[in-house]
């Protein structure tokens, strides 16, 4: 087992890292830029290192400088939460050379999954079910013409570098096709500094299921169930749900096994999530994201399982900790992810935390690095909590789900709780009948 982890991340996902390692009684070291001198994750760690001002490039996503953090502080591996370096193959490639251990799986498997026009290859030859959409890279509006004829309007492009719902664009008939093309690949561009894109169809109103997955590296894999993510905005996950209401015992078991065997073959090695639409009884690869979930407490919720120990454990070298037919699956969990934007127009709103009340209870739990007194910096996202409720049923956890959502205070800043306090009203949310499209459409912007 580890001696010290290097957490090379911020906010709330850096303080859950922090917990686990605690538990495991490994040393922990944070860093930070100097925007983020206060933070929670830097006051309850060990050891912290300042790698530098608030601009991401020149702090948490600055290798050399994280490299220069692990040999003062003497940390053998890195953690590196979501978002930043998690999904950077370089990054994985870079500690292995330096005898540094990537919790996380191998910087082959993150380039393939990277890709996302060679990640569905690989899905299709592994066994997964994918959208259907164009063999590779499109680079000519003749070649998007016709395989947008060949699968019928509308089709969606996409980039093939993308994440954050990024270079996504709509053509919903020919005449729409040749700007879309263009305005997909000039966002990739500037977004991904690679302009590959590719064509799927689009599916008017699919649910989101993502099923999540550990592998051992050597060829043992399983499968901890599925989070439905299908409440969105701007194609990004605002509340998700497990189990998913849509779908039945069998139809969850078999699309778990599909996964789990696929990630069997192809030895997998840590965390991954299987990303898919799901549209009249069937499931579409999108994407596979090679890393920990914002959304994974809700899996940790319904199979009691600590997420980031068992990838701390796994990176170590130990096998899997539950063998699949152990696993037990109880109650419904939905998480809420609390931003500081204002609730109606989503704009962000950084500043001074002047109260913090969060609530508690039985199957209740808050995950934010936010305190009284905290100075929330503009310089990244606006991410500022969770809040997970768990209940024996899905009735159970709506209605403790509704007390929570009035029991959380939080003053000086605005929050995304209001509109949640909405939504869970909504008798569509009350009875799991909403698609990737409904939140926008609530909330008037029909796309
Ligand atoms: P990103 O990596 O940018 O998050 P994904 O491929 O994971 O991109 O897709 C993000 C979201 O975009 C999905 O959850 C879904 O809402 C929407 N989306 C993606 N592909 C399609 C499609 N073929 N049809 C309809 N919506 C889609």
């Amino acid at each position: 087992m580890f001696d010290k982890i290097l957490i090379a991340n911020r906010g709330e996902i850096a303080l859950r890292i922090q917990r686990a390692c605690k538990e495991l009684g490994i040393a922990t070291v944070a860093v930070h830029s100097t925007a983020d001198a206060d933070a929670m994750h830097v006051r309850l760690a060990d050891e912290s290192v300042c790698i530098g001002p608030p601009p991401a490039s020149e702090s948490y996503l600055n290798i050399p400088r994280l490299l220069a953090a692990c040999e003062i502080t003497g940390a053998d591996a890195i953690h590196p939460g979501y978002g930043f370096l998690s999904e950077n193959a370089r990054f994985a490639e870079i500690l292995e050379q330096h005898g540094i251990t990537f919790i996380g799986p191998t910087s082959e498997h993150i380039r393939i999954m990277g890709d996302k026009i060679e990640a569905k290859e690989t899905a299709k030859r592994l066994g997964i079910p994918v959208v259907p959409g164009s063999d590779g890279a499109v680079t000519t509006e003749a070649d998007a013409r016709s395989v947008a004829k060949r699968m019928g309007y509308p089709v969606l492009i996409k980039a093939a570098a993308g994440g954050g719902g990024r270079g996504m664009k709509v053509a919903r008939s020919p005449e729409e096709i040749g700007q879309a093309l263009s305005t997909a690949r000039a966002e990739a561009k500037a977004a991904f500094g690679d302009d590959s894109v590719y064509i799927e169809k689009y599916l008017s109103k699919p649910r989101h299921i993502e099923v999540q997955v550990f592998g051992d590296g050597r060829g043992n894999a399983l499968h901890l169930g599925e989070r439905d993510c299908s409440l969105q905005r701007r194609h990004q996950k605002i509340m998700e749900e497990a189990p998913s209401p849509a779908l039945n015992a069998e139809q969850r078991k078999k699309i778990g096994e599909t996964c789990a065997k696929a990630m069997q073959k192809l030895k997998y090695r840590g965390a991954g999530t299987v990303e898919f639409l799901y549209e009249d009884g069937e499931f579409f690869f999108i994407e596979m994201n090679t890393r920990l979930q914002v959304e994974h407490p809700v899996t940790e919720a319904i199979t009691g399982m600590d997420l980031v120990i068992e990838q701390i454990r796994i990176a170590s070298g130990a096998p899997l900790s539950v063998r699949q037919e152990d696993l037990v699956f109880s109650g419904h969990a939905i998480e809420c992810r609390i931003n500081a934007e204002n609730p109606k127009n989503f704009r962000p709103s950084p500043g001074k935390i002047t109260y913090w009340h969060p609530p508690g209870g039985l199957g209740v739990r808050v995950d934010s690095g936010a305190y009284q007194g905290y100075r929330i910096p503009p310089n990244y996202d606006s991410l500022i909590g969770k809040l997970i409720v768990h209940g024996k049923n899905r009735n159970e956890c709506l209605m403790r789900l509704k007390r929570c959502l009035n029991e959380f205070v939080i003053d000086g800043i605005e929050t995304t709780i209001p509109l949640f306090v909405e939504l869970v009203r909504h008798p569509d949310i009350a009875n799991g009948m909403y698609d990737i499209h409904w939140l926008e459409k609530y909330l008037g912007k029909p796309d």
